[in-house]
């Protein structure tokens, strides 16, 4: 392998040399200049095994190894030690001299190659560790993903839990699909977010993207606080559930704070020792409160190099500079696909390859410049304009409210296409709700031929779209969940969330939207590091549940469930506001069916600054 390293390396280091480059034209962007060229190692990207490999370090990884880390001394031993600090980074020059005075036994101990190294000879730009910090660094995305993540998911489905139990934990997150649909819920809206719907549940942990696995513990997180889903945990104490579901919320939001572009202030040391103790901390909890009890339990090498993470950011930057994700993609794109693309035949197999794939790179070049212009001729969707536009593909239908033959207090309500839009026809109480809003039976002398509403199913939010639509798709309706502001009795604003039922506006005055919610009430209860209860509003509350012990425990601030009712809902209490009053999208999810309460799930930009804000 070695000899294979130093052919490859061999122009490389040539390069390298003093003055090699010299007078080479360096251009960037528009601009060029004459430089003297020196391209250092920074790092390898690539997985475990291979960056033992470069390294030399025996691809050892069980109890006999008698170093378990490629970039330090750590031994065996550290495995129980998980605290900052807690081992050495090498130095290749100490490596070199070992190799150089024959020093097999120390090298042994080490579990390094007794022999010269190729990647010795390579310019690190000044970087003591040399390759044994450059070779594939902790990637901790790839390690948690597929590492810790699958441990914790095994560790507790068909660990703690047992196969009926898993049942009723899956029972709750398929019902989720059946909801109608809002936006925060569907991770293929957004590129990083985890998946939260499970169609066949999450119980089947085999052969799984790494994504889906981030995705599973999500889902786990949130069932676990819903009533079916805790019930899966009720043979476990209240001690362990709390700790499970704590460990779990601190590696999401481990995992979210990964995925930032900027940590802390590289100066800052403070900081510096502030993240590798906290990533040490996170690491301790997850081995004490999800125990692994099988293979050799959490004594793995991925655990041991998280705690190099820290120092691998402040070397290297963002930790998404060395995720290997996107190179693996690569491999896709410019491998399989355009491998998929050919006869298939060994000899002209290559050629063909080829050329498949300098056909994507103009094809994908022309759409950049495709790009670049339509941008510039399209105008931007949110107009200003005296009436700001309403989303392109919004659906508009009008309600018209009227007295039967003059009689002011019969009123009929109709939509005026009956046959194609019958479906948008809002509840009842919705429509009682406009009623006495847009149409109450003191005013109806003012236009006794009735009032229409122009009603319409789509409305921006900053760079985003709020919707409510019976009939979205074939997967049916469409009703987002909102933060919105509201004014208290003393006319204090507050914040709380809300679903969305109906949005309309009246045909004389288009640019006021109105939009009939479904609030919860002010007080919510923090429930865990990313889930919130709120109590939903119904026609049968009293106006502030503070003051209802029935609702609110006083002595602990904590809301008093609704886990033993099983009759169907009453109707929602609901309100109009102006659409100015929404603040922006949440994700909520019931309790229970026949619950009066709904998990409200933490922004995914807020996990990051959980596990640690150095900004
Ligand atoms: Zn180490």
């Amino acid at each position: 392998m070695f000899q294979l390293f130093e052919v490859g390396l061999s122009s490389y280091i040539a390069a390298q040399q003093a003055n090699a480059m010299k007078d080479v034209y360096f251009p960037l962007g528009d601009k060029g200049k004459d430089v003297n060229l020196l391209v250092p190692l920074a790092f390898i990207v690539g997985d475990n095994q291979g960056g033992d490999g470069i390294a030399g370090r025996a691809a050892v990884y069980n109890e006999t190894a008698r170093r378990i880390c490629r970039s330090c001394n750590a031994t065996i031993a550290a495995y129980d030690t998980i605290e900052s600090d807690s081992c050495v980074p090498l130095n290749m020059a100490d490596i070199i001299a070992m190799v150089t005075n024959q020093d097999w036994p120390g090298l042994r101990s080490l579990h390094q190659a007794p022999c010269w190294n190729p990647f010795f000879d390579v310019c690190y730009g000044g970087n003591p560790g040399g390759i044994f910090t450059a070779a594939c660094p902790a990637e901790a995305l790839h390690a948690l993903e597929n590492g810790l993540f699958l441990h914790s998911l095994k560790a507790v489905l068909g660990g703690c839990l047992k196969p009926q139990e898993i049942v009723l934990l899956d029972a709750s997150i398929q019902s989720w699909t059946k909801l109608p649909r809002q936006r925060l819920i569907r991770s293929s809206n957004f590129s990083h977010s985890p998946r939260l719907l499970f169609k066949d549940g999450i119980s089947t942990l085999t052969k799984l993207p790494a994504a889906t696995k981030v995705g599973m513990m999500f889902a786990l997180v949130v069932a676990a606080v819903t009533r079916d889903g805790k019930y899966a945990f009720r043979k476990l104490s209240d001690d362990s559930y709390t700790d499970i579901l704590y460990a779990f919320e601190q590696c999401l939001c481990y995992w979210a704070w990964l995925k930032k572009d900027y940590h802390w202030n590289p100066n800052d040391a403070v900081a510096h020792q502030t993240t590798k103790d906290a990533i040490a901390e996170m690491l301790c909890n997850l081995m004490k409160c999800v125990p692994r009890v099988t293979g050799r339990g959490w004594h793995i090498p991925k655990l041991h190099e998280q705690l190099h993470v820290a120092d691998t950011i402040l070397l290297f930057g963002s930790h998404k500079n060395v995720h290997t994700g996107p190179a693996e993609h690569n491999h896709i794109e410019l491998s399989k696909k355009p491998a998929g693309r050919t006869q298939m035949r060994k000899d002209t197999f290559d050629w063909q390859v080829s050329n498949r794939l300098v056909d994507k790179y103009v094809v994908d070049l022309a759409l950049e410049y495709m790009k670049e212009g339509s941008d510039t001729v399209l105008p931007v969707p949110i107009a200003v304009r005296a009436v700001p536009l309403l989303p392109h593909n919004t659906v508009y239908f009008q309600l018209l409210i009227a007295p039967v033959d003059g009689q002011l207090h019969v009123l009929d309500i109709s939509i005026t296409n009956p046959k194609k839009e019958e479906i948008m026809m809002p509840p009842m109480y919705v429509l009682q709700h406009l009623v006495k809003t847009c149409y109450p039976l003191f005013e109806r002398n003012l236009n006794p031929n009735g009032i229409t509403l122009q009603c319409f199913t789509e409305l921006y939010l900053n760079d985003t779209i709020v919707r409510s639509n019976p009939s979205f798709d074939k997967d049916g309706s469409w009703f987002d969940f909102v933060e919105v502001c509201l004014y208290d009795t003393d006319n204090e604003p507050y914040k709380t969330s809300a679903r969305v039922v109906l949005m309309y506006y009246m045909p004389t005055k288009p640019e006021e939207r109105f939009v009939v919610v479904h609030p919860a009430f002010q007080f919510s209860q923090t429930h865990s590091v990313l889930t919130t209860f709120f109590r939903m509003q119904y026609v049968d509350d009293p106006f502030d549940i503070i003051d209802d012990m029935n609702v609110v425990d006083f002595d602990t601030e904590a809301f008093v469930l609704d886990d033993d009712n099983f009759q169907p809902l009453p109707e929602p209490r609901l309100i109009t506001i102006d659409s100015n009053s929404i603040v922006e999208h949440t994700l909520m999810l019931p309790y229970h069916p026949c619950s009066k309460f709904m998990v409200g799930v933490r922004s995914q930009s807020d996990w990051a600054n959980e596990f640690l804000n150095t900004d």
